[in-house]
This record gives structure tokens, C-alpha cells and sequence, in this order.
């Protein structure tokens, strides 16, 4: 039988600004994941003053409060696009900083609210500590039920309505050190705290992800092939329940 040719668009929003601690990792993941099994990328990276076009995955970074406030205004300018995007089931990733963008606000120390463009029923307020180190959570519908990364954040993320943890902390605090959550889903919008980054540490996530946009794009589930994911999935296992 023919080799069905596929093929998914990735955009990059704003890695000049928000690209903290390696998120860049997670583009190369997805890259490498698709191309390891033929899947045709699309890739763009989407700048300031760059206008936002239809893609199947949105990915955005950290970054710290200078850099959060530079892009909260851009993205607010294409929060009715994103909306659209995301209610045509595109995937977005948001890690940290970014993830706060897809809620209501950010609130920062000792300056304006940041508007975020509301994909996710949720906000954020600075709190008065950072949290900084390893995580471990579970997560439950995904095999291993495990994801692990790095975090460093003072924000304090809560969730709201329809928008549901995307994990259980084990090992960490996750979105605000309290409620034992860590990031967020609304449909296939997602965030996370985990930076290191984390896409190559989780790979189950990163096929997860590109499963959804081939699902999007072609309108039925195209089941991956399998990859040797020895190191990846030794290097997971070897940050379990670790702490330090
Ligand atoms: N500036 C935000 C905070 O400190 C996000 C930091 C980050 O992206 N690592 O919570």
C-alpha cells in the first residue's frame, strides 16, 4: 500500500522573547519526532509585529516578566484568531511564562495586569517566593502516567470552569504550590510549568501532541509508528521522584 504523505504546520510564537531555560528543545522534539517517521513540517516563527497565520501546533516559551509584558500585547492584538484556532481544535503549548498568557491575566509584583488572550479559564498572580526545581507528576491519560521537567516561577496559577489540571503533583509545586495541580487543558490548548525542557523528556507528551494536529488537519486519528525511545524514556524514569 502506498505510504500515505503527511504533514503538520508548526509556529514558533516569539522565541526571540520567550525561549527560557532551553524551551526551544520542545520545537526540536516535535521536528525530529515527525520527521523520524516521514511526517512532512511546515515550521514558522512568528516575531513582533508578525501577524499570526493557521497552524496545527502553537508553541510559546518562558521567559521573565520584561519579556512576558513585550508579547502580552502582541498576542492580545490576535486573541480572536488564537480563539478560532483553538476552537478548530489547534494544538497550543504553552511552558510557564506563556502558559500564564493563556489565561485571563498575569498579574505581576508591582505593575500592570498583563492581559492574556483567554484560551484557558484561568489566572495568574505573582506570589511572594519562587519555586525553583525538579517536578514529577502524573498525569492520567498517558503511558508512562508520569511527566517530569524543571521548574522556576513566581507566579501563581489558578484554574477555573472547564479547565482542568493536566497533571498531579508527586514531586514539586506545580501551578501554585497549594492545590497540588501542575499546568492546565481546555480542548487542545495546553500549559505547563515544566521547562528543561520538557518535550524531549516526555515524548509520550510530544506524540500525544502531534497525534492531535494530524487529527485536526486530516479529520480522522492516524495511529504513529513507533520510535526507539530508549534514552528518552531512561533519561524520564532517571528523574521520577527526584527531588534535587
Ligand atoms: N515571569 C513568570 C514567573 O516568574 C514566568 C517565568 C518563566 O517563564 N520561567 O512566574
Amino acid at each position: 500500500m502506498e505510504e500515505r504523505h503527511l504533514k503538520i504546520s508548526i509556529a514558533h510564537l516569539y522565541p526571540k522573547l520567550l525561549n527560557l531555560y532551553g524551551d526551544i528543545g520542545n520545537i526540536i522534539t516535535l521536528k525530529k519526532r515527525c520527521e523520524w517517521r516521514g511526517i512532512e513540517v511546515e515550521f514558522e516563527e512568528i516575531n513582533i509585529g508578525d501577524s499570526i497565520k493557521e497552524h496545527d501546533i502553537y508553541f510559546i516559551g518562558g521567559g521573565q516578566d520584561k519579556q512576558q509584558e513585550e508579547v502580552a500585547g502582541e498576542l492580545y492584538k490576535q486573541k480572536s484568531f488564537l480563539t478560532d484556532e483553538r476552537d478548530k481544535n489547534a494544538v497550543f503549548l504553552g511552558i510557564c511564562g506563556g502558559y500564564q498568557l493563556f489565561g485571563h491575566y498575569y498579574q505581576p509584583h508591582n505593575k500592570e495586569k498583563l492581559n492574556g488572550i483567554s484560551l484557558m479559564d484561568s489566572y495568574t498572580v505573582a506570589g511572594d517566593k519562587r519555586f525553583i526545581g525538579n517536578v514529577t507528576a502524573n498525569i492520567d491519560f498517558l503511558t508512562p502516567n508520569t511527566l517530569v521537567g524543571f521548574e522556576n516561577h513566581s507566579g501563581l496559577t489558578y484554574l477555573q470552569g472547564e479547565t482542568k489540571p493536566l497533571a498531579h503533583i508527586v514531586v514539586g509545586n506545580g501551578n501554585n504550590g497549594k492545590d497540588k495541580t501542575e499546568g492546565a487543558r481546555y480542548k487542545n490548548v495546553f500549559g505547563t510549568y515544566l521547562h528543561g525542557s520538557f518535550l524531549p523528556k516526555n515524548p509520550h507528551f510530544a506524540d500525544y501532541m502531534i497525534e492531535l494536529a494530524l487529527e485536526k488537519r486530516y479529520g480522522e486519528k492516524i495511529p504513529l509508528a513507533q520510535l526507539d525511545d530508549t534514552i528518552e524514556l531512561s533519561t524520564h524514569n532517571s528523574l521520577v521522584g527526584k527531588s534535587y
